[in-house]
């Protein structure tokens, strides 16, 4: 199976049929569920604007999903974006003014802003004002615009690249965290009715065991078994089928693909010891951040990996996964 890529499109696809469209339809993070439905009421009653919201979690933990929720409920528009594609404060710009009272921005993947924009949002996002350089050369002067108050949400993948006065001008912010079998067993059930597709219920938590704790890794499971029994079984996954698919897709009983072994490879190759991040990037072919954002979490959660300040290396686990004696790899390597 191809690499999880955030943004391709039948993925796009498969996110937006199976969006939750209303608080209620999300499944677990119950605190932060609450406490944002919370606030998002009160700011309705006093007819305010909600305060600038940063949802940090890795990719596919339902970030988007909040966001879209919270500016339904709000009933007001949402405009997204993301922070590789505003390189100047001038894209910026041109958004911000466009918004109207109460819209929500949405700026996806928000640690990649340039440090410029960055700079730039915070009057916007503190005063609701942005300044804006007119004409050109000797005759360029800069002006003060007001804009409409907005609600900025913010989503990352990596909360530590925030600066701190950054992150400080986000009155609200929540962390989502990997979600249990009993609650991805519910999303594959709901996605499952959404679909079309009949499903076991043992085959619906084969999928949440092996989903690494994400919803989007267990939708793109469940939508690739239902190819598999849709063109071997009538439509139906069965925990035999569900078996034979994981087969089929090279996703093995821990939930790691291809990539994700490769990297233990990479590592048990070295006989447990540290190897630094670009050089595992360059044996196993993917992007380091790739690694680091997609991959690597869930290897370390797991205990396959340990991060050291020289390095990853394997941990025993790994070998074991691979069925490799711990011992007598390192053995090989003195
Ligand atoms: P992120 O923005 O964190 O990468 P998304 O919000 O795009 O993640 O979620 C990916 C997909 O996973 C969504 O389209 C949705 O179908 C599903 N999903 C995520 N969280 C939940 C949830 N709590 N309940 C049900 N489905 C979810």
């Amino acid at each position: 199976m191809p690499p999880l890529r955030p943004g391709d499109e039948a993925e796009v696809r498969l996110d937006l049929t199976l969006r939750p469209q209303a608080f209620g339809d999300f499944v677990g993070q119950r605190k932060v569920v609450e406490k944002l439905h919370v606030f998002v009421e009160a700011a309705l009653q006093r007819g305010e604007t909600l305060d600038h919201v940063l949802l940090a979690g890795l990719p596919g933990l339902g970030k988007t999903t909040l966001a879209h929720l919270i500016a339904t409920r709000l009933g007001a528009e949402l405009r997204a974006t993301s922070g590789p594609m505003i390189e100047r404060s001038g894209d910026l710009a041109g958004i911000l003014t466009s918004l109207k009272r109460g819209d929500v921005l949405f700026i996806d993947e928000i640690h990649r802003l340039p440090a410029a924009v960055e700079e730039y949002l915070y009057s916007a996002m503190e005063d609701y004002k942005i300044q804006i350089v007119i004409d050109q050369g000797v005759h360029a002067r800069t002006v003060e615009l007001s804009l409409q108050r907005f609600t900025l949400i913010g989503a990352t993948t990596r909360e530590g690249l925030l600066t701190s006065p950054f992150r400080a001008r986000f009155g609200i912010f929540e962390r989502l965290d990997p979600y249990d079998v009993a609650d991805l067993s519910t999303i594959v059930l709901r996605s499952a009715a959404l679909l079309g597709v009949e499903i076991v219920p043992d085959a619906a938590q084969m999928i949440a065991r092996r989903s690494r704790g994400t919803p989007r890794v267990a939708n793109r499971y469940l939508a690739r078994l239902r190819d598999v029994a849709q063109v071997r079984a009538g439509n139906r996954i069965s925990a035999k089928g569900a078996v034979e698919g994981f087969a089929l897709l090279e996703v093995d009983e821990a939930g790691l693909e291809t990539l994700h072994r490769r990297i233990l490879g990479a590592l048990v190759g070295a006989g447990g010891q540290p190897v630094g991040l670009k050089t595992l990037a360059v044996s196993v072919g993917e992007e380091e951040e790739t690694i680091e954002v997609v991959y690597e979490p869930y290897l370390i959660q797991e205990g396959f990996i340990q991060k050291t300040p020289r390095g990853r290396k394997a941990t025993e686990k790994a070998f074991l996964h691979l069925g490799i004696d711990p011992r007598s790899a390192q053995a090989q390597l003195f």
